[in-house]
């Protein structure tokens, strides 16, 4: 049988499609121990995933219901910026909250995917599928954001590379779900994303160069710096971190010894991979010249 009809078939495979009204009916139909049974945010992945044959459902829990109490963007007492795990990424995009407390992402979002995509997709998919591709997952582990998650024992929370712990991996259980994500209010933090396209620029990245710099008196305090894309996950670099950390800015850059102890250390400190996007040799290059480029839109945000 040729792979078209093995297609076809896996298609016609039937499977549940269940639609709970409430958080906790959700996690009940939920699965610890079978991985055919997914919660769907948006179904961007998955449905992708089941045409291609790489995945098959026994039974689908669509979040749609939970939507109306999952997919809020508000702000909390403590003036952190909380995303619901069902907000859509176009709701990101077009949120005045987002745009005043969290720009990097407002700034981001029209080059990830398509309209129709970001229209549907979900912040709980975009983290829990764990595609090392995906440039939010990048952008939130710079901005030090606590992923929210629920499950039949209670909630927990976890930073974002605690919880992707490799390729499409995560520290998720199958009976868990992604309620929300966080975002702390820091003050004098400045944050920029740069994501490198070889085709399109809405096209997946070869890299993504995610920084956050908390910045006070002329100077900075602490760094983020994230490699995406080019990596199984996304990929701090302690290294560039304490290399910014205490430079004297310097108009919108900062020292050339800097700059250049952040440049090695990425091209060091981080390993690349080769895929479709391009070689791990092409990327570490891309890294050295983009981190750098990232560096002044930060300090220019
Ligand atoms: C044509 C196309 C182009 C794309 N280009 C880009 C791009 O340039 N950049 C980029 O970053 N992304 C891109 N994407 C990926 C897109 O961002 C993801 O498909 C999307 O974010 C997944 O969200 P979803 O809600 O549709 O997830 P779903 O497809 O519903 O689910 C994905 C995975 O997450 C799980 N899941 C979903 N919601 C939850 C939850 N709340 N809690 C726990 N687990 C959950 C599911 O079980 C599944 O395993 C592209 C996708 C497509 C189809």
């Amino acid at each position: 049988m040729n792979r078209g009809n093995d297609r076809l078939e896996n298609l016609l495979i039937p499977f549940e499609l269940l639609e709970p009204r409430t958080l906790p009916e959700a996690l009940s139909m939920l699965a610890d121990d079978d991985t055919a049974v997914r919660p769907m945010g948006g179904g961007t992945a998955l449905m992708l995933m089941m045409k291609a044959a790489v995945f098959t459902p026994r039974r689908l829990v669509s979040l749609r219901a939970l939507a109306p109490a999952l997919g809020g963007i508000a702000l909390d007492e403590r003036g952190a910026l909380c995303l619901g795990g069902m907000a859509t990424l176009s709701s990101l995009e077009h949120s005045a909250l987002v745009k005043t407390h969290a720009s990097v992402i407002t700034r981001a979002m029209p080059q990830l995917s398509n309209v129709r995509v970001r229209h549907v997709a979900t912040v709980g998919g975009a983290l829990a599928h764990a595609d090392p591709h995906m440039d939010l997952p990048t952008i939130l582990t710079a901005l030090d954001a606590r992923v929210q998650i629920a499950g039949p024992g209670g909630s927990r929370e976890l930073f974002v590379d605690a919880l992707i712990t490799g390729y499409y991996e995560t520290a998720l259980a199958g009976n868990e779900l992604i309620t929300g994500v966080a975002i702390d209010a820091v003050p004098g933090r400045k944050a920029a994303y740069i994501k490198c396209t070889t085709r399109a620029a809405d096209d997946w990245p070869a890299l993504g160069v995610a920084l956050s710099l908390v910045c006070s008196g002329g100077h900075i305090e602490t760094a983020r710096v994230v490699i995406g894309a080019a990596t199984d996950r996304p990929t701090r670099v302690p290294a560039a971190e304490a290399a910014l950390a205490g430079a004297l800015i310097e108009g919108t850059t900062l020292a050339a010894a800097t700059l250049d102890r952040v440049r090695d250390a990425v091209a060091s400190q981080v390993v690349y991979t080769s895929d479709a996007q391009g070689s791990g040799a092409y990327k570490r290059q891309l890294a050295r010249v983009h981190v750098v480029r990232a560096i002044t839109a930060a300090l220019q945000a």
